[in-house]
């Protein structure tokens, strides 16, 4: 079975989706999209994740034009017609085809494009390993909040990780922490998790928010605020969150083991309480 994706109100095979070349998304970046984990078939926490697709299609003025329930129904309808249980869904709109022009077009339909490819999450083995990342200052504009789909700052942070042999760039802005090239950051010291504030220079991450309500509801003690680069190299333990990549523990940064450079016991108990509630949601339907 090919894979389906949709595409204007059409569920269609991938290949024979097109695009015209004047959409403004090829042409401007100029677009929000989402990403959302899907377990069993079930999406997880779909209302937060529509909620967050709002707020970045309000910051860019362009209208939702479909109410939850109905991306609700196309989203299990995409689930539905692929093949796997566990799946990652890509959800995308733009300000629509129209002539090149920097302003807004009038009454251009915006384009809508969903696509579901198979989510492969990481074993608790493999998770164990941890994962080494790299550093460096964060280019990007003053609106990082937006899910907007213009990466292009993001892409070139993950390839330095990548030239690197490391797996993701933690970013750090006027010396505090922002996040990852693609994934929130989240630093462990002296049984605190500490958190960077939800601000114009991050996404304010689903993950991220579900980690702080576990630990809120484990009694685990949290402090949000700026997070100086000397107290993250500094950390006991740091973590990278996303939706796709859940809560891994970041053993190396720049070729520095962060605290005993492996695992720590904070990640073990938040890793366990994020696959309960992972399983709870499954059961749950
Ligand atoms: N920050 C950035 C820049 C991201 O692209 C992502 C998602 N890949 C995240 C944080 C994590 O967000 P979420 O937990 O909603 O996947």
């Amino acid at each position: 079975m090919s894979q389906i994706v949709y595409l204007n109100g059409q569920f269609l095979p991938m290949e024979q989706a097109r695009v015209p070349v004047l959409d403004r998304g090829f042409i401007f970046g100029d677009g929000v999209y989402e990403v959302i984990p899907v377990y069993s078939r079930h999406p997880l926490r779909v209302d937060e994740h529509l909620r967050r697709l709002q707020q970045s299609l309000d910051s860019i003025r362009l209208q939702n034009p479909h109410t939850a329930d109905e991306w609700k129904a196309r989203i299990v309808e995409l689930v539905a017609r692929n093949n796997n249980e566990d799946q990652s869904v890509y959800l995308h709109i733009t300000r629509g085809v129209a002539p090149r022009d920097h302003a807004f077009p009038k009454n251009t339909p915006p384009t809508v494009f969903m696509m579901s490819n198979p989510l492969v999450t990481t074993t608790r083995e493999q998770c164990e390993a941890g994962i080494k990342v790299i550093s460096a200052p964060d280019p990007r504009w003053e609106h990082c909040d937006i899910k907007a789909i213009a990466l292009l700052p993001n892409v070139l942070m993950r390839q330095l990780a990548v030239d690197m042999g490391a797996v993701e760039t933690v970013m750090f802005r006027n010396g505090v922490l922002t996040e990852g090239a693609a994934s929130n950051i989240f630093a462990v010291e002296k049984g605190v998790i500490l958190a960077p504030p939800k601000d114009n220079h991050m996404l304010p991450g689903i993950t991220y928010d579900l980690v702080l309500e576990l630990a809120q509801a484990n009694s685990i003690p949290v402090e949000v605020g700026q997070i100086s680069e000397a107290r993250v190299r500094a950390a006991d333990e740091l973590w990278l969150t996303s939706s796709t990549k859940e809560i891994m523990p970041i053993i190396q940064m720049d070729g520095q083991n962060i605290g005993s450079g492996q695992a720590g016991p904070m990640f073990r108990r938040m890793y366990q309480l994020y696959q309960d509630y992972k399983n709870e949601v499954m059961r749950r339907g």
